[in-house]
């Protein structure tokens, strides 16, 4: 039976049951349509499952995730998932979440080898390269959170450099991208004030959401 993972089975009658029960035709409306809101891109970290934090039901949130919560340019894995959600459900905001302590991002600043994922974290080392002169001027201890915030605002700069997201701003489709990150020690998400709603807006959100990081680990 445990090879058949019958725990997480029996559960999953639980929860629809306890779901239905508190919503009656919750499931039958959902087959209708999704129409979420948001957009999430975040880590694939168990400790960071997107719903739950927000305290979202299926159907509010489209959610992408994945090894440091990366927007990599050429990744079509990602960018269909923007484009799914841009262009089909139209969803309002899209929300890069980073998180603290994040293992990926560790990895990348400590030079750390996990075996095929180095190629990945790769993304993570270049975002430490470009910010190395002022990484050094933290303290080691808060170095590796401070590398987790520099990456949320670069990859939300990243989505806001796709051509899904330029076009959806170029025919005045209402969309935000915002770049959050997510304290594992207290549940607490936050606003880095990278929230850009326009092409004009995105260089300088990038310069006000940098300033903010850096103000976080200012001595
Ligand atoms: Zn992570």
């Amino acid at each position: 039976m445990t090879q058949q993972l019958q725990e997480l089975l029996d559960s999953n009658r639980r929860w629809a049951r306890k779901t239905e029960a508190r919503s009656p035709g919750f499931f039958t409306g959902l087959l209708a349509l999704q129409a979420p809101q948001y957009l999430w891109i975040g880590c694939a970290d168990s400790r960071v499952p997107a719903n739950e934090l927000v305290d979202l039901l299926p159907g509010e949130l489209f959610v992408h995730r994945n090894v440091a919560n990366l927007v990599v340019h050429s990744d079509l894995n990602c960018l269909s998932v923007i484009q799914f959600a841009t262009d089909v459900l139209k969803v309002k905001h899209i929300i890069v979440v980073g998180h603290s302590r994040c293992g990926g991002v560790a990895a990348a600043m400590n030079d750390t080898s996990v075996g095929l994922a180095d190629n990945w974290i790769r993304h993570v080392k270049d975002v430490r390269n470009r910010h190395r002169a002022w990484l050094d001027t933290v303290p080691e201890a808060r170095r590796i959170d401070a590398l987790c915030e520099l990456n949320v605002i670069e990859q939300a700069l990243n989505v806001c450099q796709t051509t899904i997201v330029d076009d959806a701003w170029q025919r005045d489709q209402e969309l935000v991208v915002h770049g959050w990150v997510y304290g594992l020690h207290n549940g607490l998400l936050e606003d880095l004030s990278m929230t850009v709603a326009e092409p004009a807006d995105v260089a300088p959100a990038f310069e006000r959401a940098l300033a903010y990081v850096q103000s976080r680990y200012a001595a």
